[in-house]
Parts: structure tokens; C-alpha cells; sequence
């Protein structure tokens, strides 16, 4: 009985695999002369591919979607989470993705001001909160 195309793929592919375990280097060579042959059109093609998908590249590095930060923007009607400055949609390099750096899920979007102050305060609070009900000058008497 004759063969599928898929079949013939899946056995074409099977055979290429074997070729390239048997005969590394020959393939090796084979993809390098490929990539310098055409590197131009490679390097054209993946900013290509980049810019066009830039958006959700990026967010996947965050473990999320574009669609998911456009729902989260909706969400926060178009403005910072904290502060309320209007927020461009992400990828703007205005917009950053705030997430816990113990878990990684995203928390929301926030200015850049915001975004750095939230990190800040997380780090400090402690030692802000002191300050602010012991400053130094009122330990020593010149603030009431
Ligand atoms: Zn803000």
C-alpha cells in the first residue's frame, strides 16, 4: 500500500535525522556555509520576524501575552497603576511591566517613575518608615 505524504515526510525526516547523527560534521559544515551564503537575508528576515512580533516576544519573556498587558491596560484604564499618568499600550518603552521578581507573575503596568520607586520602597520601607518617625534631628532635639 502506498504511502501517505505525511508518511513520506515523517520517513524523509526520520532519514535526515539518522544522516545528520552519522555524518555531524558534514552537516555542520553544510549549515555553516548556508548561514554565510545567506546571512543577509537571515539577519533581514529575523528583524523581520522581530518587528513584527516584537510585542508578544517581549511579553513572553515576562510569562505573559500581549493581548493579556492590553487587558491589564483596559483594566487600569489606561493609566499607571499607582500614580495615574496616561500609559502608552506596551511595548511603549514609557509602559513597564511591574512582577514579582520571587514568582515572576505580573502584577500590572506602571510608569517608569513608579516602577523603579515600587522596587525601592519594597527594599527600604522599613528603614523609611524609622526615618520618618525618628528622623535624626528630632532625636537630637531640633524638631518637635
Ligand atoms: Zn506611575
Amino acid at each position: 500500500m502506498a504511502k501517505t505524504p505525511e508518511e513520506r515526510r515523517a520517513d524523509k525526516a526520520e532519514y535526515m535525522r539518522r544522516q545528520r547523527a552519522e555524518h555531524p560534521e558534514k552537516y555542520r559544515s553544510k549549515s555553516r556555509e548556508f548561514i554565510a551564503r545567506h546571512s543577509d537575508r537571515i539577519k533581514t528576515e529575523r528583524n523581520a520576524r522581530y518587528a513584527n512580533n516584537k510585542a508578544d516576544i517581549r511579553a513572553a519573556r515576562h510569562g505573559t501575552t500581549k493581548a493579556l498587558l492590553d487587558a491589564v491596560l483596559v483594566q487600569q484604564k489606561g493609566a499607571c497603576a499607582i500614580c495615574d499618568k496616561p500609559l502608552a499600550p506596551w511595548p511603549s518603552p514609557a509602559t513597564h511591566i511591574d512582577h514579582c521578581h520571587d514568582t515572576g507573575h505580573v502584577r500590572g503596568l506602571l510608569c517608569r517613575s513608579c516602577n523603579l520607586k515600587e522596587g525601592w520602597v519594597k527594599k527600604h520601607k522599613a528603614r523609611l518608615f524609622a526615618y520618618l518617625e525618628q528622623p535624626p534631628a528630632k532625636v537630637i532635639g531640633e524638631l518637635a
